[in-house]
């Protein structure tokens, strides 16, 4: 890993190489631009040792074994965006060696009304989907269980689930093979320096580091729930965010046969209390096991994990949110939690499970801020706030970021104005 050369000039810094910030590094790297994609790295992981989770003043969204991945959407711009991601996971897997999508198929489960809204993905972009009754799916997959009466929608592969940490992995080789330096170390200062872009001379943005300061003519922060750590122009954004209590569930390789063909799922009923997501099983890549499953031999160790949405957002300091990455989740979040799973797997047979905690970030559209932010010099943007969906879009979201710090015209399937940053007031 290079070190940052100190007093160097790039052409643009990429503030967080996370989902976003990785991804459009690449495709900066990809039109030739010398960039600089920095960012902190992935704390040890809980349970790799007796010692609790490293403190660190940020972490990322992106630490988890598998998201849920898929085109359907009852938005069309959401469909848009996952749709256009579809390629450039597969491009990027096949430049790097490194694959980040699980293609199992995406089941989303709901009332016939929930249900509709996502045939228009379906039909726009020949997803070729199923639709079935949950007693259809039930026969077809005996281990599921779901209430009566509910509508459901099949994708097909490549939907599925993808891996979030290979997917950075990824776009970060490939944002390197492209030319790209990657730093790992923490940001703690972003200032525009000296006239704005349109004086044609003079200006620069200063980025402070541990591993020293360098310049850069523009920034792009990709920072996600953590744009309130140091001293940035992305500070007091309109932004909200969601503590999130996720279930991890240790299988072996018996209970995986039998859960053969299962997707990934998303599952709405009438009570939302019920309401879930759910990522099939996985081989748990992690270097080490956690306690609950140390007696289990490496090879036959699978993760499959459920969460459910939670809409109680709040407003958070860096710190605060930082002090949520470092617990296990919510005790009684994760009792509901399994519940829904008893009710919709009967009789899993589990080796070991444990809870993690996450945070979504949200911004009043519904939409990423992808826009230039702080003085109006025009040398720092932001690609900030995924709104729970932007692991499965993050190759179209760094590429609407990218175009934006190219100076390309804005796609017209999407409306600019979702994308529009916001300060709070
Ligand atoms: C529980 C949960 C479930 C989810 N499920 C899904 C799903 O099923 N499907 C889906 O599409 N999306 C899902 N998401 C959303 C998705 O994971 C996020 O939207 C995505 O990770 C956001 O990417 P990001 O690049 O904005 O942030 P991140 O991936 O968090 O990256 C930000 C990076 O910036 C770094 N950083 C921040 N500040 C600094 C600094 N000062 N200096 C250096 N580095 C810094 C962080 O360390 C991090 O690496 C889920 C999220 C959660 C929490």
């Amino acid at each position: 890993m290079p070190a940052v050369s100190a007093g160097r000039d790039h052409e643009i810094a990429v503030v967080g190489a996370g989902m976003l910030g990785a991804s459009a590094a690449r495709h900066l790297a990809d039109a030739g631009c010398d960039v600089i994609l920095v960012g902190q790295g992935e704390p040890a992981e809980r349970g790799s040792s007796e010692e609790e989770l490293v403190s660190q003043p940020v972490y990322a969204s992106h630490y988890d074994v598998a998201r849920v991945s898929r085109t359907i959407d009852p938005d069309p711009t959401r469909a848009w965006l996952g749709h256009r991601s579809v390629d450039q996971f597969a491009d990027v897997a096949a430049r790097t060696g490194i694959t980040a999508i699980n293609p199992v198929g995406h089941l989303w489960v709901d009332s016939t009304a929930g249900i509709d809204p996502l045939v228009d993905a379906d039909r726009r972009y020949s997803l070729d989907c199923q639709r079935r009754t949950a007693a259809e799916v039930s026969n077809a997959m005996p281990y599921l269980s779901f209430s009566d009466g509910s509508d459901t929608i099949w994708e097909p592969p490549p939907a599925g689930s993808v891996d979030p940490r290979a997917h950075v992995a990824a776009e970060t080789a490939a944002a390197v093979a492209a030319g790209a330096v990657h730093v790992e170390t923490l940001v703690g200062s972003v200032a525009p320096v000296g006239g704005p872009v349109s004086d044609g001379v003079g200006g620069r943005v200063e980025v402070a580091t541990d591993a020293g300061t360098f310049t850069a003519d523009r920034v792009l922060l990709a920072t996600g729930a953590f744009s309130g750590h140091g001293t940035s122009p992305a500070a007091g954004l309109d932004l909200e965010y969601a503590l999130h209590t996720q279930l991890l569930v240790h299988l072996d390789a018996e209970e995986v046969e039998r859960l053969a063909g299962m997707p990934s799922i998303i599952g709405k009923f009438v009570d939302p209390a019920d309401d879930f997501y759910l990522t099939p099983p996985v081989s748990d890549r992690r270097p080490t096991a956690d306690r609950a499953s140390r007696n289990i031999s490496p090879a036959d160790r699978f993760i499959l994990k459920l969460g459910a949405p939670q809409d109680d957002h709040v407003r958070a300091t860096a710190d605060e949110l930082a002090a949520w990455f470092r617990t296990d989740g919510d005790p009684a979040f994760a009792a509901r939690l399994a519940g829904i799973l008893e009710r919709l797997l009967p009789g899993l047979r589990d080796v070991g499970r444990w809870t993690t905690s996450c945070v979504t970030t949200y911004t009043p559209s519904g939409f990423p801020f992808i826009d230039w932010v702080g003085d109006g010099s025009g040398r720092v943007a932001c690609a900030i706030g995924g709104n729970g969906f932007a692991a499965k879009c993050a190759p179209a979201l760094g590429e609407l970021a990218a175009g934006l710090l190219l100076d390309r015209e804005w796609p017209t399937e999407v409306d600019r104005e979702l994308f529009l940053a916001r300060y709070a007031s």
